[in-house]
């Protein structure tokens, strides 16, 4: 077996991280991987106000998903959700660096810059500034996913997401959706784009596209090898 490889999702939601690359992470978590989830935002910021309550609805949603996903390891850091521009995108990209100091991680998943989510697209640069290839940078590869109900809907204008890898959860698939049921709060009714039907479409069109019954897609932002 190859050595234990420090895998990080950085992700802008409490929700991203299960619809983008939940199985992809229960992957590397089964295979002895040390596996990690940075949240930017606390998800419930800009919604009337900062709510205790359900802030810590969506913390123990959070939990309860990456339990089912087999992440031990994660934090917030506690920006208000979809207003991460309301930041100078150095007070997003500082804590990253600090805690990248802290978990040199080798390989990244995260947004995909071209999403209609504007916390998407920030979570995104700020990725790109604090993996920034200098010397001595530990991040070796980043991959960037699909979150449906907004890189689909990124618009005309917006880089498209074109998947060039793609990982097979066909069984990590049910843990990837028992992490979404813990976010059932957050989920809609098909055929809305965000309900399980769809994502479980995605799944399997995503698999089809490469010979498999389910997979998670990602298109390789960087690799150095
Ligand atoms: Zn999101």
């Amino acid at each position: 077996m190859s050595a234990a490889k420090k895998i990080l999702a950085v992700v802008a939601h409490c929700d991203d991280e299960a619809l983008g690359c939940g199985g992809t992470l229960a992957r590397h978590a089964e295979e002895g991987d040390e596996v990690h989830v940075v949240f930017l935002a606390d998800g419930v910021g800009s919604r009337g106000g900062f709510n205790a309550v359900e802030h810590d609805r969506r913390e123990q949603a959070a939990g309860r998903a990456l339990a089912a996903l087999g992440v031990k390891h994660w934090q917030s850091l506690g920006l208000r959700d979809n207003a991460l521009d309301s930041y100078p995108l150095l007070e997003i990209i500082q804590p990253l660096e600090a805690f990248l100091r802290t978990f040199p991680a080798e390989v990244i998943y995260t947004h995909h810059g071209g999403d209609l989510n504007i916390d998407h697209q920030l979570t995104h640069r700020a990725v790109l500034t604090a993996c920034r290839p200098i010397p001595g940078q530990s991040v070796r590869n980043i991959f960037c996913f699909e979150v449906l109900s907004s890189t689909e809907w990124g618009g005309s204008a917006a880089v498209p997401f074109r998947p060039n890898h793609f990982v097979d959860i066909s069984k990590q698939w049910p843990r990837k959706l028992a992490a979404l049921e813990a976010y059932s709060l957050e989920m809609r009714n098909f055929p809305h784009a965000r309900s399980l039907s769809a994502v479980e479409a995605l799944a399997a069109l995503r698999g089809s596209n490469v010979g498999i019954t389910h997979a998670e897609a990602f298109m390789l932002e960087r690799s150095v090898w």
